[in-house]
């Protein structure tokens, strides 16, 4: 079979008094029963959102994603994926408590290696972090950086800040280190409004508004510095859409031409520092329904190497079994389904 990773797929959690129980100390063991904490799941995908769950791949019981056998059955074998990225979405990562948030990263993290990794060796991982409290989340990315099954870093595309900021570099430091790239993906910890002018009243405008979040993320890394300074880092934006990078691009290099006095050591076009650094998984694929309007979008964002495959199950952004967009060229649908994701993944290459 041909080899095609898929970069982002989305294990559940069960529950947390069940699921992550057996993986967490002694002290949260205790905090979990008698303070009755359960159903953390991250606000931004509830499980009964339409688009948290495709229909026909929710299991009977259960949230969808949390029946590993299903998940085998329909990401894998059914979508023909040769390998797959878990990236487990929960509320860990936005809980306020850092202690709490960093032992229940450590116990997802634990768990998706016992028992969806170790069950299955086309599965992958992104390491989950607590970037509440970036020392914590260097520890847990130094404790899991010798097992290779771990190939990113998963963080929300808004969090407390923007991810530029220098509070967040020995984060990125631990993870050029280690060959991991950043995984941004959609989601809040909700410390702001989704909507740079304050709160929407419907989910829709919500998810929507999250590329206004993907956007002020690329810029922060790139104005910041982050690329400069870790010339080896790669940032995947996951689940960000894509429609709206070429008109982004060009309007960050307009913007930077006029005033990039303020930034001196920005010394190339951002566009030309978006296609080293950074990638974009490809479902939701919101392009324009006619393979000349996709041709278009990929012509002007100017490299086929920014793309990834992705199916982004359970979530239901396509019908059907074909999770590859309509309209794209046979040349790009391989380099994106191998090529890029071993460029982008290192550790994809040296998993056992
Ligand atoms: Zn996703």
């Amino acid at each position: 079979m041909a080899m095609r990773i898929d970069c982002d797929i989305h294990p559940a959690v069960g529950g947390t008094r069940t699921t992550l129980l057996p993986y967490l100390d002694d002290h949260w063991k205790e905090q979990v029963v008698s303070r009755a904490i359960d159903g953390l799941d991250l606000t931004s995908y509830p499980p009964g959102m339409a688009l948290s769950g495709r229909p026909d791949w929710r299991p009977k019981d259960g949230k969808p994603g949390s029946d590993f056998e299903m998940v085998q059955r329909q990401a894998l074998d059914g979508l023909g994926a040769s390998h797959a990225i878990c990236n487990v979405l929960y509320g860990a990562q936005a809980v306020y408590d850092p202690y709490m948030a960093a032992a229940f990263c450590k116990a997802i993290n634990d768990w998706i290696a016992a028992e969806w990794l170790s069950r299955d060796p086309r599965l992958r991982a992104s390491i989950m972090v607590p970037m509440q409290a970036p020392d914590l989340a260097i520890e847990e990315i130094e404790r899991r950086a010798g097992d290779n099954r771990f190939v990113s870093i998963l963080v929300l595309a808004q969090g407390e800040t923007l991810l530029g900021r220098r509070h967040f570099w020995p984060v990125y430091q631990a993870a050029e280190k280690h060959k991991l790239p950043i995984a941004i993906h959609a989601g809040s910890q909700y410390r702001q409004a989704p909507s740079s002018i304050g709160w929407p009243s419907y989910r829709y405008e919500y998810y929507l508004a999250e590329a206004q979040a993907f956007q002020a993320q690329v810029l922060s890394l790139i104005y910041e510095g982050v690329f400069l300074k870790f010339p080896g880092l790669k940032a995947v934006l996951m689940e960000s859409g894509i429609s709206w990078l070429p008109a982004f691009m060009w309007r960050a290099n307009k913007t930077w031409r006029g005033v990039r006095v303020e930034v001196p050591w920005i010394d190339r076009e951002p566009a030309a520092i978006m296609r080293d650094h950074i990638r974009l998984t490809t479902q939701p694929f919101d392009s324009p329904p006619d393979a000349a309007g996709v041709a278009d979008i990929i012509d002007q964002i100017g490299s086929d190497r920014m793309f990834l495959f992705a199916s982004d199950y359970p979530h239901w952004q396509f019908d059907g079994d074909d999770a590859i967009p309509p309209h794209l060229p046979a040349g790009l649908v391989l380099k994106m389904c191998a090529d890029n994701p071993l460029e982008t993944f290192p550790r994809l290459n040296l998993a056992a």
